[in-house]
């Protein structure tokens, strides 16, 4: 037998709760692993209250990440004892995933740990903090470097984004943190931001163009937020738009595109292919700074992610949030 979260529905309610399960329910797959931690992004908070139509089967084990070892494995490519990361494919949506202290998941889903990271660390990362990666990435590749300006990156305080930050300013880049929570603009200047803007500068009038202030952005938020920084971002600019937390409507307009050559580049983490979420993990091992892990994480027990889901989804938690499995 081993523990887990366990989420049911009654009358359209989404009920979690702490259970035992034995292992021969467990899915089918080809690897077994013994989950230690996971993480809690957005998405789980959707997932747990129920706030979000995330979960789609029956009871559902929630966790969309977990860092574990290997019990066994059919597959030649993983054996017992090999440490290993899982984020996205859909798990803990529509198969079991990391808040249970067992987990049963195909090959073809994980990574090896990356080297130079410890498994807490990859966790403290998790799938918010591979996004945040992926979004850097997809800037470096639209030809952005620290001399064209300064980089916005939007809801600056939650997981992607204090990861963003952290990471352009490791690269050199000028971060401007869009955050609505004063009591984290310290925070996110320790992080390495060079200076604090309110979301609230980001809602008001949008204008097809004003007047070109970023270099580039990544953006969490979406809608009336994404549109703004659009219409603000340098000629040549880019931003990567990974998330919806503000919402998911975009209200744009072409210029940006035609007039600007501006690049809006949709980042995606769940079904990130195996090559590129490798290169991710280990840019993020060799980039993210010590200060990162002391300052914006934190550590919590699988009995208090309930409370915690509750907590993302009104925009109370800051950094990352690790979950303790075993
Ligand atoms: P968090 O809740 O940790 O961070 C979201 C942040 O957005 C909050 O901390 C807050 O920052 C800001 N925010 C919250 N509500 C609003 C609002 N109504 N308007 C404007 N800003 C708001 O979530 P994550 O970092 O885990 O995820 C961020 C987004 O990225 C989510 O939408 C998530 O679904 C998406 N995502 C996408 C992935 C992908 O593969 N594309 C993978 C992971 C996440 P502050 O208080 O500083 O303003």
């Amino acid at each position: 037998m081993f523990k887990a979260l366990l989420l049911e529905q009654q009358d359209k309610q989404t009920i979690a709760t702490i259970t035992q399960l034995d292992e021969s329910q467990l899915p089918a797959e080809n690897v077994t692993v013994a989950v230690k931690y996971s993480s809690l992004n957005y998405k789980d908070g959707l997932a747990i209250t129920g706030k979000g139509k995330i979960v789609r089967q029956w009871p559902m084990v929630p966790g969309i990440d977990f860092v574990g070892t290997v019990l066994d494995s059919t597959d030649q490519r993983y054996k017992a004892g090999d440490e290993v990361v899982l984020t996205g494919w859909g798990v803990g949506e529509g198969h079991w995933g990391g808040m249970a202290e067992k987990a049963r998941v195909k090959a073809d889903w994980l990574v090896p740990l990356a080297a130079g990271l410890t498994p807490l660390q990859s966790m403290q990362i998790g799938t918010a903090g591979l996004t945040a990666m992926l979004c850097v990435m997809a800037l470096e590749e639209a030809g952005l470097t620290p001399e064209q300006g300064e980089i916005l990156v939007t809801g600056a305080s939650g997981g992607v984004g204090s990861v963003a930050v952290a990471l352009l300013a490791a690269l050199g880049f000028s971060v401007v943190a869009a955050t609505g929570r004063e009591a984290n603009h310290d925070l996110l200047l320790k992080l390495g931001a060079s200076r604090i803007i309110s979301r609230d500068e980001l809602l008001t009038p949008i204008r097809a163009l004003d007047k070109q202030v970023w270099a580039g952005a990544v953006d969490t938020v979406g809608s009336a937020v994404l549109a703004k920084i659009l219409s603000q971002v340098n000629y040549n600019g880019a931003v990567a738009a990974c998330g919806l937390a503000g919402g998911f409507d975009l209200p744009t307009t072409v210029m940006p595109f035609i007039l600007r050559n501006v690049r809006l580049q949709g980042v995606d983490s769940v079904m990130c292919p195996f090559a590129r979420r490798q290169q991710a993990w280990q840019r993020l091992a060799q980039l993210l700074p010590t200060s990162f892990y002391d300052l914006a994480c934190e550590e919590i027990s699988l009995e208090e992610a309930p409370a915690a889901a509750d907590k993302i989804m009104n925009g109370k938690i800051t950094g990352r949030v690790v979950i303790k499995v075993a």
